[in-house]
């Protein structure tokens, strides 16, 4: 599809260790992309990749509760994100819920694949497709299902 990917990354607070980790066992792929990111998780990211010594084109947002999602959100309607990586604290409530459910709907509704865990992640980064010139994603349907 394309070579240069748009990856959006956004980690929650205690699941930034985990973020760091797969973006360090991933650098040598990340750095040929454009990463978009929420603030802390972008600066953590950026460290991580000055650490391994290797440059990378790191974009960062607003911090994610003070509103680095919604902007994110907004990119991936504007069809400014080929892929996303959103690491969720699941047990734990977020100040900032109605934008990760947002951030969560316009990747469902532009059909941006986005991973919520690592294995997920891993997969899609790992995926054949995305260098298939006659693989195009199928359009979604919204079609109204009358039951019999
Ligand atoms: P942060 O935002 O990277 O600025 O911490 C992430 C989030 O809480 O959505």
């Amino acid at each position: 599809m394309k070579e240069k990917l748009t990856i959006a990354l956004v980690a929650h607070d205690n699941r930034k260790a985990d973020m760091v980790d797969w973006v360090k066992y991933n650098a040598e792929y990340l750095s040929k992309h454009h990463l978009v990111c929420t603030g802390t998780t972008g600066g953590l990211i950026q460290e991580a990749f000055n650490e391994l010594g290797i440059p990378a084109e790191v974009q960062r947002m607003n911090s994610g509760p003070m509103g680095g999602d919604a902007e994110i959100a907004a990119m991936v309607v504007r069809h400014e994100v080929d892929l996303a990586v959103f690491l969720i604290d699941d047990l734990n409530p977020q100040p900032h819920e109605a934008d990760i459910q947002m951030l969560l709907r316009q990747c469902r509704l532009h059909n941006v694949p986005i991973a919520c865990n690592r294995i997920s992640a891993d997969l899609m980064i790992s995926s054949k497709l995305w260098d298939d010139e006659n693989y195009t994603p199928a359009a979604q349907s919204y079609v109204h299902f009358e039951r019999e």
